[in-house]
């Protein structure tokens, strides 16, 4: 996705570079922080305490780390993002210095998008409507957010958008925040953080292997119950019983909505509301091989269809100068879709390259790969989006719990919400608090009474 745009699997996945823990070794009996997750947040914060030199422990449920920024380096010739693609804000986002670092190559996204009706090009006058209509919707949603006004996306965007309704729907909702425009906040929409994005010539899947490199992970252990009834916390596993001081949870707001992991007791009311109103939207990466180039794209060349539906898809064209391309779809119609299971995803596919772009794609396409976030046990979706009145849940889920439980995740940053860097400040921001609790400042030295 590229909710930052004005104008708008089968698959091997990248070796882990964590430091898993081998199976048959236990983890230590009892650390200082056991973090629930090895994604962006998790990672983040397994650093910043070990940095600080405290034991730590990150306990992931699938066999590889990254979670929803992962990349696939079999299947497609260069390494290719299954999750995060676009690195937003690369100003603000923390791993963009790291990446550097690392010696990661970044480029800018040239992000200049190509209209397509039915497999041509527009008209002057259908290409100045369609400017008109998503520029007059993006300054109509922004004024609402920047007056504090918790109401949805559709009840601001103008009436008059005529026959660019549903691509407007389609952009602002469904492609950009996973969700219809009813169900997003014209506040949270606001907040995000919207400047020129950036891709990673070796994948963002690949920054965040290189990045977990070191880490004390242990694979393919979940967390199903997490007791903080006494002092501080125990985490059951099938591997056994981890007991730590203070404990990160770092999973989706759909994986704790689900109740996957137990909390006894049960986690406060006020996050609980809050899990439930940063609900996670559904977007998915239909990638499609169209070998020589049949559209003429350059490198990373966006594309808009017009939609007449739901039932549409953004092209990302020749992802790093490949043959390989994203249809990207969100929203309801990109659950129902992953529901339906990836042979209906293909079918799609194939469909939309032949009715949206054309004879030339549709004599040349290839091989198909889908992803499935939306029905894998450990996402459930997407990233959150908050509906309107619901933007303040983001600081209340962060908020911390009986002194050693804090809930850290992309869905707790309120500038960077549905972003691998705002996944990765929370990591960091809840380490901070982390070692507050365990590092306690002196007590002030007592008078005493004569
Ligand atoms: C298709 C798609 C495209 C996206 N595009 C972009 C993009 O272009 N740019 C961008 O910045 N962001 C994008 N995002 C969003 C971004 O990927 C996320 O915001 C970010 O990666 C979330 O990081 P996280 O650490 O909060 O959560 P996660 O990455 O979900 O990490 C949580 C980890 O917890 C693990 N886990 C779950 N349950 C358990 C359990 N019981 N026990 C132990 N571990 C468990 C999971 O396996 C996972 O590894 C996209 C997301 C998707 C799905």
């Amino acid at each position: 996705m590229s909710r930052r745009s004005l104008l708008v699997a089968s698959a091997a996945l990248a070796a882990s570079q964590a430091q898993a823990q081998p199976q048959g070794e236990r983890p230590p009996a009892e650390v200082d922080i056991v973090i629930i997750g090895a994604g962006a947040a998790g990672l983040a914060a397994a650093r910043k305490a070990t940095a600080a030199g405290r034991s730590v422990v990150v306990l992931e449920a699938k066999d590889r780390v990254g979670g929803r920024c992962i990349a696939d380096t079999v299947n497609f010739g260069l390494p290719m993002d299954l999750g995060a693609h676009w690195i937003h804000a690369p100003a603000e986002n923390p791993v963009v210095p790291l990446a550097r670092a690392a010696g990661f190559a970044l480029y800018d996204d040239p992000d200049r998008p190509r209209l397509m009706i039915k497999g041509r090009g527009p008209r002057e006058s259908e290409r100045e409507n369609f400017a008109s209509a998503l520029r007059r919707s993006q300054r109509a949603i922004l004024d609402a957010g920047e007056a504090g006004r918790e109401v949805a996306l559709s009840e601001v965007v103008p009436h008059d958008l005529g026959d660019w309704r549903q691509t407007v729907e389609f952009l602002k909702g469904a492609w950009d925040a996973g969700k219809e425009m009813a169900q997003i906040s014209c506040v949270d929409f606001y907040n995000a953080v919207e400047t020129r994005d950036m891709f990673c010539r070796q994948s963002y899947g690949a920054i965040l292997a290189k990045l977990a490199e070191g880490v004390p992970v242990r694979l393919s252990t979940a967390a199903t119950r997490i007791d903080w009834s006494g002092r501080g916390v125990s985490v059951e596993t099938p591997a056994g019983t981890l007991k730590a001081r203070t404990c990160i949870v770092t999973v989706s707001t759909a994986v704790l909505a689900a109740n996957a992991i137990h909390f006894a007791p049960a986690l406060p009311k006020r996050q609980q509301d809050a899990i439930n109103a940063l609900s996670c939207g559904a977007y998915e990466h239909l990638i499609v091989h169209l070998p020589g180039n049949p559209m003429e794209a350059s490198p990373d060349e966006p594309f808009v269809i017009k939609a007449d539906g739901p039932a549409v898809a953004k092209p990302l064209a020749r992802i790093g100068g490949s043959d390989w391309w994203y249809l990207d779809i969100g929203g309801r119609f990109a659950r129902d879709l992953a529901a339906a299971g990836p042979a209906a995803m293909k079918a799609f596919a194939s469909e939309f390259v032949g009715n949206e772009l054309g004879p030339h794609a549709r004599r040349v396409l290839g091989e198909i790969h889908v992803t499935s976030w939306t029905t894998d046990p450990f996402v459930r979706g997407a990233w959150s989006v908050a509906g309107p009145g619901a933007t303040p849940q983001r600081l209340r889920l962060a908020e911390p719990i009986g002194q050693r439980i804090l809930l850290a995740g992309e869905a707790t940053d309120e500038g960077l919400w549905g972003t691998v860097g705002g996944a990765w400040a929370s990591g960091e921001r809840a380490v901070d608090q982390a070692l507050r609790w365990l590092n306690p400042p002196p007590a002030a030295p007592r008078r005493r009474h004569r």
